[in-house]
């Protein structure tokens, strides 16, 4: 058995989630769910006070949907969940913890005892949605290694996988690698750089609100216009169980589409039936749009990169949707290059995150040891620009102060200084904001930082220094200076969204104590 320190990685995916780990070769392997699977449906059935997770939790939610949450990976760094369970409303982390929570008891069966795991996010997971994810593991009794973007992780597996160093360790040819990631519930494109040891991220792009869902949904509307045809208008969307019911049957369809050119869906719903004839190629129309945006997407990160198709080595396709064949057509067809299938889909981003685990854990224990120096170094890039929101002296406009700019390389320090705008402030407030336009519009709110019991009688136009350090996973720490006073502080940020600390602690001791009932 491996020893106890034996930390996991996973991909806590919008649909499914892997853990794997490395076995004593230093080679990732997946670990198999209690109920024997590779992968667990992210789906968390909530019966009273106890919780199931995984492939019961499907079975139970065409019965039971008012008590299912499925895809909260979408909702994090949000308030809430898209709806109320059970009657109630539950933040996502929550939700994605009682997933985490699974996947750890169930490598515990093989590896014993599991505190450390690296865990993956999409690259374009802004700030907010990566703390929440850190905080789902929190919730489920892990120690975070590291937070890394899934299409990084799946560049690893692929370098470890193919031997990015000869035998003698030394580097081989320099590889610039686009992955595009395609899930249950989101979208990355990342262009890579492998240099012999050098994992470097020099774009990356996506969407958070595109996936696998999105081309069930199509052909749920699709088969749900045809039904209320042949049945006087009676819409299987009217009722939860329904809507259910025809979503899992366009996933079906989507699936069996992957491999064969038509088929015919028989779909029944309380006593009445439809049989409906479709083609791929229906199927492609249908969703045509929805892979536009995904072309829009890479031709955008690759104009950010400064880089054409005739630099990129290698098209590496990961994510479950990334099955579908119109994928692979539209990658071919714009690149003019053939792309690379030799990863698991499923399973490469999990084993990316072990790999990454392994590399952590032996820096960790170099600083202790004489353990040989780690094998690789990965770089990120920032996914949004970060700044601060502040307002122009002379037309009191709002102004996004870009500090960091995205795809910067990660981790950076960066700086802005500010000037107060009236006599006697008593306190200052430092609104971070990610993304948005030069006036702020469309930006995600990050949180407040406060420097308050400032001097009575501070000046107008008092200096303020403000400090970004953006860690390599994406968290941010902001410090902020008052050189004419000489002060400092290291502001906690006040978050607009998400469980605050208070919270965070109430959710630890009734999780607690439903784990104590059960
Ligand atoms: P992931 O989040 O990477 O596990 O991807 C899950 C998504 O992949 C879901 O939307 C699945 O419906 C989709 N998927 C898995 N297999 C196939 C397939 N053979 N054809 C089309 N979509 C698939």
């Amino acid at each position: 058995m491996p020893s106890q320190t034996t930390p996991v990685g996973i991909d806590l995916g919008t649909t499914f989630s892997v853990v794997a780990y490395l076995d004593p070769t230093g080679r990732p392997c997946t670990i198999p769910n209690a109920e024997g699977d590779l992968i667990t449906p992210s789906v968390v059935l909530f019966d009273g006070s106890s919780t199931v997770v995984g492939k019961e939790a499907v079975k139970a939610a065409s019965m039971e949907p008012d008590r299912i949450a499925a895809f909260a990976k979408r909702d994090m760094g949000s308030m809430f969940y898209s709806k109320k369970v059970g009657g109630e409303n539950l933040p996502p982390e929550v939700i994605q913890s009682l997933i985490l929570e699974k996947l750890k008891r169930d490598a515990e069966l093989k590896l014993g005892p599991i505190q450390k795991a690296v865990v993956t996010v999409p690259a374009f997971f802004n700030e907010p949605r990566r703390k929440a994810t850190q905080d789902a593991a929190q919730l489920a009794g892990l120690q975070i290694l590291d937070i890394i973007n899934e299409p990084t992780a799946a560049a690893i597996a692929f370098g470890h996988q193919i031997g990015f160093l000869d035998a003698k360790g030394r580097a081989r040819d320099k590889e610039t690698i686009l992955v595009y990631d395609l899930g249950g519930g989101t979208f990355d494109v990342t262009l890579m750089e492998i240099e012999g040891t050098d994992f470097t991220a020099i774009a990356t792009g996506g969407d958070v609100y595109l996936g696998g869902i999105d081309w069930d949904r199509r052909l749920a509307d699709y088969i749900c216009e045809k039904f209320k045809e042949k049945h006087h208008g009676f819409d299987p969307r009217n009722d939860a169980a329904g809507l259910h019911k025809v979503l899992k049957e366009a996933e079906d369809t989507k699936r069996a589409l992957s491999a064969r050119e038509q088929l015919t869906i028989s779909f029944e719903h309380v006593g009445q039936g439809l049989r409906l004839p479709i083609t791929r190629t229906q199927f492609e129309e249908m969703t045509a749009d929805l892979l536009e945006r995904t072309r829009f997407t890479i031709r955008s990160v690759l104009t950010e990169a400064k880089k054409e198709w005739k630099d990129v080595t290698r098209l590496l396709l990961v994510g479950g949707s990334s099955r579908m064949p119109m994928v692979q057509k539209i990658l071919e067809e714009e690149s003019g290059k053939k792309v690379d299938r030799s990863l698991s889909p499923d399973e490469a981003v999990a084993h990316g995150a072990a790999l990454y685990a392994g590399l952590v854990l032996s820096k960790e224990n170099a600083t202790t040891t004489t353990a040989s120096k780690p094998a690789m170094r990965v770089r990120n890039v920032s996914s949004h620009d970060l700044g601060v929101l502040s307002k122009d002296p002379a037309t009191g406009r709002p102004v996004n102060s870009v500090i960091i700019p995205r795809n910067s390389v990660l981790p950076i320090t960066k700086g802005k200084r500010f000037r107060t705008s009236r006599a006697g402030q008593k306190d200052i407030a430092i609104n971070i904001i990610e993304g948005g336009d030069s006036a702020g519009r469309n930006a995600t709110p990050i949180g407040r930082c406060l420097i308050q019991d400032l001097p009575p009688d501070l000046p107008a136009k008092t200096t303020v220094e403000v400090l970004f350090t953006y860690k390599e996973n994406g968290m941010l720490k902001v410090e902020a200076r008052l050189p004419e006073l000489q002060r400092k502080a290291v502001l906690a940020i006040e978050r607009a969204s998400g469980l605050n600390e208070e919270k965070l602690k109430e959710w630890d001791q009734r999780l607690n104590a439903d784990r104590g009932k059960s």
